[in-house]
């Protein structure tokens, strides 16, 4: 496909994008560029564009303002020790997105679209992409259906747009630990619902938990399974990992998120010679596991926050604290190490944008 290219003739003060690449806030202030493409049922993926950041100008009778199909994928261009700039398993996020876009009855992109979209972004903002330690230009690639119509179908015109922006560390904390809710009203997917999908509504529907988790004092919410209430699920956004007797334990795929960070530990844990187990984890067993000593770790993964341990569980009714751990440390390290370009990329999981 070919990206027609207009550059922004008002580009941010160099002043304001200093003060954003030295103080990161991921998701406050944008880059100058944007790419857009366009899909329709008569002609496919079309008018490709690498154009100046600005505004959408939407029909009100837009499908995804009342039907709500929309997706989106979250990744992030890493500074290398030699100048460049990488990305980490962008192709996972590429056949993701299709995933997600199959469920929601949205076309799906070929995966090298998905990537030289961002690769063509990067190339026009690459000045935006910070060097300080634990920053990197966080991408947002998405796709929402404009069609102009009211009735229940899946839309025939859609928008794939990314755009990024400066990301520092995700908590405010930095590398503290966290302090999660586990919500007992609220559910985020059901079986057979769009639980694997990275969609829109999804992060609509967890607010009102995460609201919850916050007026409890914690930083993110921790979802039960919807049929039973009683297994662990995963986090708001981010996948969930637990070292039991040592083995790390995470819950099976299915109505939740498969994080590619989340892949990406398991991947790195078994070639440390740990063992690895995906399965239901219920929460009784957590807080058992904690009592007794046998939990010695958990922590929360995305491509947002990396790892975060996991301090503090609150429950309506309790909490229970979980000590800091080696495991947790270890994957962090080696895991930023491979994205940042200074540990070993044997497993070839890094991309260099050329
Ligand atoms: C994006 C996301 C994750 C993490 O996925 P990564 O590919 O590791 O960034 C986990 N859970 C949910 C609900 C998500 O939306």
């Amino acid at each position: 496909m070919q990206f027609s290219t207009t550059s922004t003739t008002q580009p941010a003060p160099a002043a304001l994008r200093e003060q954003a690449l030295h103080h990161p806030r991921i998701g406050t202030v944008f880059t100058d560029h944007m790419v857009t493409i366009q899909w329709t049922a008569e002609n496919g993926w079309h008018d490709a564009r690498v154009r100046p950041r600005e505004p959408f100008s939407l029909d009100p009778a837009s499908a995804v303002l009342h039907y709500g199909q929309e997706i989106f994928e979250g990744m992030k261009a890493y500074g290398q020790p030699d100048g460049s700039v990488a990305l980490f398993r962008p192709e996972e996020n590429a056949r993701r997105f299709n995933a997600s876009a199959s469920r929601m009855s949205m076309p799906t992109i070929p995966e090298s679209v998905f990537v030289d979209a961002i690769e063509q972004l990067l190339r026009m903002d690459g000045a935006w992409v910070p060097k300080g330690a634990g920053t990197s230009l966080y991408l947002r690639p998405f796709m929402f259906a404009t069609e102009s119509f009211l009735g229940v179908r899946p839309a025939t015109q859609f928008t794939f747009c990314v755009i990024a922006s400066p990301a520092g560390a995700y908590f405010k904390g930095g590398a503290k630990p966290i302090a999660v809710w586990v919500s007992e009203r609220y559910t985020r997917a059901a079986r057979g619902g769009t639980g694997a999908a990275k969609c829109g509504g999804n992060y609509a529907a967890g607010l009102t938990a995460q609201a919850e988790a916050i007026r409890n004092d914690c930083d993110q919410v921790v979802f039960l399974d919807a049929a039973e209430g009683r297994w662990i699920e995963e986090l708001g956004g981010m996948n969930v990992f637990f070292v039991v007797d040592g083995v790390l334990v995470t819950p099976s795929l299915g109505t939740i998120l498969p994080g590619i960070t989340r892949d990406s530990i398991i991947g790195l844990a078994k070639r440390r010679g740990v063992r690895v187990e995906e399965k239901p984890y219920s929460f009784d067993e957590w807080r058992e596991d904690a009592a007794t000593g046998r939990l010695t770790e958990a922590f929360a993964c995305g491509t947002a926050a990396v790892i975060a341990a996991i301090g503090k569980v609150r429950f309506d009714g309790g909490e229970f604290t979980i000590p800091a751990g080696p495991l947790t440390d270890a994957l962090r390290d080696e895991l930023v190490g491979i994205q940042r370009g200074v540990v070993a990329d044997e497993l070839n999981w890094t991309w260099r944008v050329k």
